[in-house]
Parts: structure tokens; C-alpha cells; sequence
């Protein structure tokens, strides 16, 4: 009979690397991609896309075709 197996809260592995933004360094909790930027948690807020409203309606140039 096993005793309930400990469960350690581990921490997230992080990996060091260099903000391609303000070349600060810092640590991300993902392996960065080579040749993709990686931004430090001030920049990525930044990079963010912002939030878009409304949306909706798939617009854009349409060519309206009349017949007659
Ligand atoms: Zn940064």
C-alpha cells in the first residue's frame, strides 16, 4: 500500500533568454523559438493585440455585380 505519492508544486521550468524588445533579459516559461522574437512580460502585454470591437461583418471590398 502506497502512501498518497507527494505532489510538489514545481515550479514551471523557465528559460532564459533576451527580450527582443527592450533586450532586457528575462525568463519565459516556454522554450523560445529560434528566429522568433520573445519579449519580456512588460513587452508582451504590449505586443498584445488589442481588443477588438465590435467585429463582426466579414467586410471588405465587394464587387457588386449588376445584372440587368
Ligand atoms: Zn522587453
Amino acid at each position: 500500500m502506497s502512501y498518497g505519492e507527494r505532489n510538489y508544486d514545481q515550479p514551471r521550468e523557465m528559460y532564459k533568454t533576451t527580450c527582443s524588445e527592450c533586450g532586457k533579459e528575462c525568463e519565459v516559461p516556454f522554450k523560445p523559438t529560434e528566429g522568433r522574437p520573445v519579449y519580456c512580460k512588460d513587452c508582451y502585454a504590449k505586443h498584445r493585440p488589442p481588443r477588438r470591437q465590435g467585429g463582426g461583418g466579414g467586410g471588405g471590398h465587394r464587387h457588386r455585380r449588376e445584372d440587368y
